[in-house]
């Protein structure tokens, strides 16, 4: 069942493979598609202080600082044959540019999807710019 794109497994396995994660060992990768199409990819890079950044966190940061503010698509790739979802901060870093159509898709080591989720399956009820009385793509 493998309903992700050859180049975008490529990309992610790459991305994944440039983690620097000497403290874990667990290199994960993260590719974003924003609402312009095009595509930021993210690795987890820790330090010796352990407040490393996520793959997620990275991507998006990497989108952020290219001016663009809304997600279409999430990926991520760890580095075993488990589910690698995103923590609970990067569930929130991606609902703050999340749409309800938004869809979080999680591979295993080799790119085969494992699950996909909405923004509301991966964080419901959830808190976001509304709450604050900005505007916001889920709404
Ligand atoms: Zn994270």
């Amino acid at each position: 069942m493998s309903e992700v794109q050859p180049d975008i497994v490529e990309a992610l396995i790459d991305v994944r493979d440039r983690a620097y994660a000497p403290y874990s060992n667990h290199p994960v990768g993260a590719l974003i598609v924003s609402e312009s199409g095009t595509r930021y990819v993210g690795a987890n890079v820790e330090v010796a202080h352990y407040k490393g950044i996520c793959a997620e966190a990275s991507a998006i940061a990497t989108m952020a600082s290219a001016g663009e503010r809304e997600l279409r698509e999430v990926y991520v790739i760890g580095p075993g044959e488990h589910l690698c979802t995103p923590c609970g901060d990067c569930r929130q870093r991606i609902r703050e540019f999340a749409t309800p159509e938004t869809l979080i898709r999680v591979v295993d080591a080799q790119g085969t999807l494992l699950r996909r989720y909405t923004m509301d399956q991966l964080l419901p009820d959830s808190f976001g710019p509304e709450n604050l009385g900005r505007d916001s793509a889920m709404d």
